[in-house]
């Protein structure tokens, strides 16, 4: 494959497994209610790599995964037993589980064939720390292996980076199509290349948005986030909330911009409340200052326009934040237009790439997921990919 991120390492039509053992790392961090999976799209988008490795005649697929942060402890709410029945519906075929990811019983089911998924990865501290040890006693279920977690591939753990480094090894569809996306359609884009940040802190967003000043035309700064910008500019923003020891970053992302002749676009109407609360009464400031009881909640309708028009007419657009308290209905206009205007600018023919929970969230509730060019299965490693680092679950796949 060839993307700047990933210029020597395998794809899966490259890597021979007729008859083997395909040790598969895959993304099941998914959202759990109980023993039900809430939204299996991660498990969804692993189905093609699974079905191919299937079709080109693999023994068996022993599939190893992560779920939540038990701390090296068996702790039972973070169980992938769940993932693995949502597994077998939606390949249409028998998936074993077993409750561990190491040892006898795991070594048996591989070399028994079929799809077998192994207990969290994390109950184990050696997964996280990287052990050797346990990266061999992984390695030893494959006879190859094929990496499709992309939202695991920012971290440097015995089954993204260890383990890579004694087998075989190739990136499955998903991680391929999410690289193709991030890294060869970003490298490269058609112009206008428009960013829209949003969410609640500048502080996870930073390093992205300098670096987005190398990329972009032009970055739509809407959420809690913007209101550190707007601060920064010396403009009253009430309650609203403010990254006090970031200010002088978003001084210096607003002066860098206008360097660059990148354009910075914040709100310029609110919708404000008193309170933090879906039932505190919402009203739309005209224009800036935001008065000193109210804290803004959403952008208001003028910065929707504006904003809608910029994500229409751009060619490609790349979304990372909602720009309001989405979760609360009277907020959450100002993310659906914009969830609504990237859907127009795929219909135009645009590139549209969304990627963090929360965006997909808005997706999800507005049901225009499927009209989006991409939606990034891995907030975190996404983010790390645009910001220019080398993602060491990548680096581990590379061949020297
Ligand atoms: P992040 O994880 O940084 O992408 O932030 C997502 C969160 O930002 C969501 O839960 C939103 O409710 C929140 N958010 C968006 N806009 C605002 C705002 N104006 N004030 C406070 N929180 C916000």
């Amino acid at each position: 494959m060839n993307t700047t991120a990933a210029p020597q390492i395998d794809s899966l039509d490259a890597l021979d497994v007729k008859d083997k053992r395909v040790l598969v790392r895959v993304d099941y961090n998914v959202p759990l209610d109980g023993d039900r999976v809430v939204d299996a799209t991660r498990i969804e988008r692993t189905i093609p790599t699974l079905k191919a490795l299937l079709g080109a005649g693999a023994k068996s697929l022993v599939l190893i995964a992560h779920l939540g942060r038990p701390k090296g402890e068996r702790v039972a709410k973070y169980s992938l037993k769940p993932a693995a029945a949502e597994l077998e519906k939606l390949l249409g075929q028998k998936v074993a589980f077993v409750s561990d990811c190491v040892g006898e019983e795991a070594l048996k089911a591989s070399q028994e064939g079929g799809v077998v998924l192994l207990e969290n990865l994390r109950y184990h501290s050696a997964e996280e720390g990287n052990d050797p040890e346990f990266a061999k006693q992984l390695a030893a279920l494959g006879d190859c292996f094929v990496q499709d977690a992309f939202g695991a591939l920012h971290r440097a753990h015995a089954s993204t980076s260890g383990v890579a480094q004694l087998l075989p090894c190739a990136v499955g569809h998903l991680v391929e199509k999410e690289l193709k996306f991030l890294d060869g359609v970003l490298a490269d884009p058609h112009r206008p290349f428009l960013a829209v940040l949003g969410g609640a802190k500048v502080s996870d967003k930073l390093a992205v948005t300098l670096r987005l000043l190398d990329k972009v035309d032009a970055i739509l700064i809407g959420g809690g986030m913007a209101y550190t910008f707007l601060h920064a500019q010396g403009i009253e923003i009430g309650k609203s909330l403010l990254e006090k020891d970031l200010v002088d970053d978003a001084a210096d992302i607003l002066k860098q911009a206008k360097e660059k002749g990148v354009e910075i676009l914040l709100p310029s109407d609110h919708l404000v409340a008193s309170e933090f609360k879906e039932d505190s009464p919402a009203c739309v400031t005209e224009s800036q200052p935001i008065p000193a009881d109210k804290l803004a909640l959403d952008i208001g309708p003028k910065t929707i326009e504006l904003f809608s028009k910029r994500i229409r007419e751009a060619k490609t657009v790349f979304w990372n934040g909602p720009m309001g308290v989405f979760e609360m209905k009277p907020f959450a206009k100002g993310s659906v237009a914009a969830a609504e205007a990237l859907a127009e600018a795929t219909g135009r023919g645009a590139t549209t790439i969304v990627g963090g929970g929360d965006s997909l969230a808005v997706l999800k509730m507005t049901g225009l997921g499927p009209k989006m060019s991409h939606c990034s299965t891995g907030g975190g490693a996404s983010l790390q990919l645009l910001e220019g680092k080398i993602l060491p679950g990548l680096k581990a796949l590379t061949k020297s």
